[in-house]
């Protein structure tokens, strides 16, 4: 999988996701992350890639022509790189690559979101700065408006990082064991179990006997009642949505009566 991300900070991104797992990922080569500088494209000898709004009002935004040249050279490159994969065939249509837009407006970023963008081969994440981007480019360029949360940042760049390393983790191999991804909160809408590693003792505190015990099944049971608690008490809207066996279904009822019980 290829991140490219269209930037006013290069390092900013780069130094942050050289590092861990996801740095190692790309020196691997199982995905390539690069950061492009839309001031690279600014067409004025200054440099300059922002302007005032139109209508007035505070702040400074992003200007059109900067960020749409960027982007021009990022897709031209894509669709050379896979001419030259062996789509250098007749039928061969040039390429639309996904841009996803980092903005408070968007789709708000979750799992699922993640596990859809990561199927993608290449990945264009634009980050604005100021006041935003000019409207007419993000009608032209872009594909997806995602957000991070219901809050403002004063730049798309941490917004990316944050969905470039859940993205990234779900590429195959880039995790160590592909199948911690699959057991992790928010996989089957249910929050992951507790979960505890030596020492066997801690504050007086003792590990959960049953994990102790070797017996696979038991353990299995355990955590699965374990997240479908967790999930109830900390995110009980995810239960909504969540696959719940008849079993599970039948935990949940005597739970929440215990629980009124203490109420
Ligand atoms: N004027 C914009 C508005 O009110 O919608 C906010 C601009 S914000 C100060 C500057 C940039 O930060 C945005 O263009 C966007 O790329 C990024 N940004 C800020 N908050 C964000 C969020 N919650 N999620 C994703 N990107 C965000």
């Amino acid at each position: 999988m290829h991140f490219h991300i269209m930037t006013l900070f290069p390092e900013m991104v780069m130094n942050g996701l050289n590092t861990s797992i996801i740095g190692r990922a790309a020196d691997k080569g199982l995905l390539s992350i690069e950061a492009i500088n839309i001031r690279d494209y600014a067409f004025n000898k200054h440099q300059s890639v922002d302007d005032y709004p139109y209508g007035g009002g505070a702040g400074m935004l992003m200007q059109a022509e900067p960020v749409y040249q960027a982007y021009k050279a990022i897709e031209e490159r894509i669709n050379y790189e896979h001419k030259g994969d062996g789509g250098g065939c007749e039928e061969y249509m040039p390429k639309k690559p996904r841009v996803v837009y980092l903005s408070p407006q968007g789709d708000v970023f979750h799992q699922k979101m993640a596990e859809e963008l990561a199927q993608e081969e290449d990945l264009i994440l634009l980050c604005g700065h100021y006041e935003g981007i000019d409207e007419r480019v993000l009608e032209e360029i872009v594909t997806d408006y995602v957000s991070i949360g219901d809050y403002v940042l004063t730049g798309g760049e941490l917004p990316a990082m944050v969905m470039m390393d859940a993205i990234a983790r779900l590429v195959p191999k880039v995790l160590n064991n592909d199948s911690s991804a699959e057991l992790e909160s928010f996989q089957g809408n249910l929050l992951e179990y507790p979960q505890y590693t030596r020492p066997a003792e801690f504050f007086g505190k003792k590990v959960p006997e049953v994990l102790l015990s070797g017996h696979h099944k038991n353990i299995e049971k355990w955590r699965r009642e374990q997240s479908l608690i967790r999930t109830l008490e900390r995110r009980a809207d995810l239960l909504e949505k969540a696959e719940l066996s008849k079993e599970d279904k039948e935990f949940l009822k005597k739970v929440e009566i215990e629980r009124k019980k203490t109420e």
